[in-house]
């Protein structure tokens, strides 16, 4: 499937997830026709919205109407953006697909970047990297610098590129292999990622949201951290033995040295207070074990469940139906 592209005849699809944006959708179709201009004969959009409680949705249909380039598939509710890009992977007709937000934080112009390497027939994969975060907050760069260099510590074989986001163009064989990943919990950064051989990064500045709010808070990130990090590595589930096996090292050396010395410079009580510590400490350590089997129990129990990642409501727009079906 890794044939090169023909210059002249291809398709690509933007696939762009929105959760009530509706003042979102006019400036960037505005922004794709103005700085795509000179690919935009190729591209269509598709638009998959997830469950949005605003007029996303009529917004769209209105401009469906002017323009037999776009799609959009509705959601019966709010899914999440990882379902929204999987169902956008599912649905999408181009040789090459590129994800990108509607708030024009992913500048188009980036895409004609992608679009000339994708061309040489190099590359399953052009991610875009944000070289300037300095319009992210300092917690927020803090902890999202953190969660990389953690996550590429822990999997050592599916390695995500450090400030790089969803925005990114895939050819049709990494389409094909992530539609046939059949997990429920979609870190789609990390199956993008395990299914593209061939990637490279291209730097852009990330410029503010235009309109509307983020639709992230510091709890759906925590969420979303966890399950990167348990659809990847088994190891927080194994180093609980590690630490296990220091724990009762280190206390049956202290217990010698307590009969040793018992023995020899006779009985000597110690305080309340280190006893107490100890015992909080392993209580400490064997809860947050715990909660680390929970976690991943958790995500047993969801993927034997079997649901659909997402339930679509209704489509509209030029698109041949060969998805692959829901249940
Ligand atoms: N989004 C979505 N479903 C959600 C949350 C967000 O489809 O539950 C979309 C949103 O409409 C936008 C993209 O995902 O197009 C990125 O969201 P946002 O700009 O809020 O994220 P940030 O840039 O702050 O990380
Ligand atoms: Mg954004």
């Amino acid at each position: 499937m890794n044939h090169k592209p023909n210059p002249l005849d291809y398709r690509l699809s933007l696939i762009v997830p929105v959760y009530n944006e509706e003042v979102a959708i006019e400036s960037f179709l505005d922004a794709i026709n103005d700085k795509l201009s000179s690919i935009r004969s190729h591209i269509d959009i598709m638009f998959i919205n997830d469950g949005s409680k605003d007029n996303t949705k009529l917004v769209i249909e209105k401009m469906i109407t002017q323009d037999p380039s776009i799609s959009l598939v509705n959601f019966a509710r709010n899914f999440g953006k990882e379902a929204a890009m999987t169902a956008g992977l599912d649905y999408v007709q181009g040789d090459a697909a590129v994800i990108m937000d509607v708030d024009l934080q992913d500048p188009p112009e980036v895409i004609l970047e992608f679009v000339t390497l994708w061309l040489t027939g190099n590359y399953d994969t052009i991610y875009g990297v944000r070289v300037d975060r300095s319009q992210d907050t300092y917690t927020k760069r803090l902890t999202a610098g953190g969660f990389y260099r953690f996550f590429n510590f822990l999997s050592a074989e599916t390695t995500l590129p450090e400030n790089a986001g969803d925005f990114r163009l895939i050819n049709r064989c990494v389409i094909e292999t992530v539609k046939q990943l059949p997990e429920r919990n979609r870190f789609m950064k990390g199956l993008l990622a395990w299914s593209s051989l061939r990637a490279i990064g291209v730097n852009f500045q990330r410029p503010e949201r235009l309109v509307g709010d983020t639709k992230f808070n510091y709890w759906k990130l925590w969420n979303f951290a966890m399950d990167g990090i348990t659809s990847f590595t088994a190891w927080p589930l194994r180093v609980w033995g590690f630490v296990g096996f220091g724990i009762s090292l280190l206390s049956f050396i202290f217990l010698m040295y307590i009969v040793i010395s018992a023995l020899c410079f006779g009985v000597h009580t110690p305080g309340y207070a280190s006893t107490i510590s100890v015992v909080l400490f392993l209580g400490g350590i064997q809860l947050i074990s715990l909660g680390v089997i929970g976690g991943y129990v958790s995500r047993i129990y969801t993927e034997l469940k079997h649901r659909p990642i997402y339930l679509v409501e209704d489509i509209y727009g030029n698109y041949k139906s060969n998805q692959q079906s829901l249940d």
